[in-house]
């Protein structure tokens, strides 16, 4: 059996996550590429940067699939000088194809959120802010969640530390630790734009990435809600094995023999912590 083309490949990939279900500021896409060659290999990545690409150089990857695009905005040069130049020379030299799946992941059934909800065990009920455009109500922003056997929210943070990649932030919380969660929402990256709709939802607790000082604190200003922060990579990268496997299956039913991988490459950027050790409190922490 011959191996399938890029564009055989990217047929497949488009179809699990259609371009036009992206956002309109999104940039999703194949990327670098010659749609007749030939793929053998492919490499899944939360992160486009030099890091992946050197990784999928030594694996001998064909493709690299991303779920944060290369460029968001327009550019005038892909000289090797710049950091994505370096990216795109490195990747054409060494016959790299490079496709993005963003926010056409993130709505997608299943996509990063339940790969999210998967990893930390919990049962996914419904989006967090439905897609009107999907009849069966199935795709959509974040996901709201169940667990089997409630947890309290130190559990939870605890959970979360175990299951998700090792960062140097490891799983911020905000909230009573004590407080029993049973209806958890998440949303896989940035997530602090999401508080209404958290809030509408009822849920007990909210895990997502990067969420800032003044929506969190409005949010527990408001509300018991519990928040639990991870890094934005850690929270992506469930993602990466949920879509492995996707295609993996596609390659199965095509006789395509496909080898995919997931980047083992942390790409969070941040890479130590210190816990606070000042000898004067300004009183305990809530
Ligand atoms: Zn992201």
């Amino acid at each position: 059996m011959p191996l399938p083309r890029l564009s055989d490949v990217i047929a497949a990939l488009e179809n699990l996550w259609p371009a036009e279900r992206a956002e309109s500021w999104d940039a999703v896409g194949t990327v670098v590429g010659e749609p007749g060659q030939e793929v053998g290999r492919v490499l899944f990545a939360v992160d486009p940067v030099q890091d992946v690409v050197d990784e999928a150089v030594r694996l001998g990857a064909d493709l690299l699939v991303t779920h944060h695009p290369l460029y968001l905005r327009g550019t005038t040069t892909v000289a090797a000088s710049t950091f994505k130049g370096r990216v795109v020379h490195t990747l054409i030299k060494n016959d790299i194809a490079l496709h993005v799946a963003h926010t056409n992941a993130d709505t997608a059934d299943p996509g990063v959120s339940d790969a999210l909800a998967g990893a930390l065990g919990l049962r996914v009920v419904r989006p967090l802010v439905p897609d009107r455009a999907d009849p069966d109500g199935r795709r959509g922003l974040g996901r709201i969640c169940e667990l089997d056997h409630p947890l309290t929210v130190g559990e939870l943070a605890a959970r979360a530390a175990e299951r998700l990649p090792a960062t140097a932030q490891g799983i911020r919380v905000a909230g009573d630790p004590d407080a029993v969660v049973r209806t958890v929402a998440v949303s896989g990256g940035s997530g602090d734009s999401l508080f209404d709709h958290v809030r509408a939802a009822g849920v007990d607790a909210f895990l997502t990435a990067d969420l800032r000082h003044h929506p969190t604190s409005e949010a527990r200003a408001h509300s018991p809600l519990a928040l639990l922060d991870a890094a934005h990579w850690a929270t992506e990268w469930p993602w990466c094995e949920l879509a492995a496997a996707q295609l993996d299956e596609i390659s199965d039913r095509n006789g395509w023999g496909l080898r995919v991988h997931v980047s083992r490459t942390v790409t969070d950027p941040w890479t130590a912590h210190a816990a606070s050790t000042a000898t004067e409190s300004l009183g305990a922490p809530n």
